[in-house]
């Protein structure tokens, strides 16, 4: 199939296939799509993607995304610093975010240990937390990894490291079962998740 194309439409209909849910069908129909638009709107699509790459950047406090080096979240007066939820990407800050229960500021891991697929927690910020932890007048932290079995070791694991400086540690409720993961968890859900959180012995 690819001789019947140009060589650079074949590029862009291997790029688009590249992407999550994309099959070489419908790779091939956003292609022709952008080859039919109006030049300035291809453009708009080409600049957004050249701007979500050059300009979103990690909060130097969270390591959430953000277009500034300290993010919306951690400047933001109201939030109460001494609780520190963690959680493994920033779509789940953003899950959280949703429910509109949350007062507290974020730590984002960057993914959970999985030795079996080569993730250490020297590939984490985890380093960055616990000199958070240590340095700063933090109270609680709110595990919020996923419910499965990397996330709990991710959890365990972080544990072991700050239980030494006294901070109370609490995961969020079991109500959220096992598999689902924060990002795709309901509003509902993680609110009832956050209100039941419990403290790890
Ligand atoms: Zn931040």
């Amino acid at each position: 199939m690819s001789g019947v194309y140009t060589e650079t439409l074949n590029k862009l209909i291997e790029e688009f296939s590249k992407m999550p849910g994309i099959g070489p069908k419908t790779a091939e129909r956003l292609a022709f799509y952008i080859l039919k638009a109006e030049q300035t709107e291809a453009m708009a699509l080409a600049e957004a993607i050249k701007d979500v790459k050059t300009k979103i950047k990690r909060c130097q406090i969270c390591y959430n995304y953000s277009e500034q080096p300290i993010c919306s979240i951690c400047s933001d007066p109201r939030r109460d610093k001494n609780l520190i939820c963690i959680v493994e990407q920033p779509k789940d800050v953003i899950a959280l975010e949703k429910t509109g229960t949350c007062k507290w500021v974020y730590h984002v891991l960057g993914g959970h240990i999985a030795p079996l697929e080569g993730i250490e927690p020297e590939h984490l910020t985890i380093d960055k937390l616990v000199e958070r932890i240590r340095t700063g007048n933090v109270q609680e932290v709110i595990m919020a990894t996923n419910p499965n079995m990397a996330g709990d070791g991710t959890v365990l694991y972080i544990s072991s490291l700050i239980k030494s400086t006294g901070v109370k540690i609490t995961r969020l409720a079991r109500g959220l079962p096992t598999g689902t993961t924060i990002e795709y968890a309901s509003g509902k859900m993680l609110t009832d998740a956050i209100i039941g959180r419990q403290e790890l012995d």
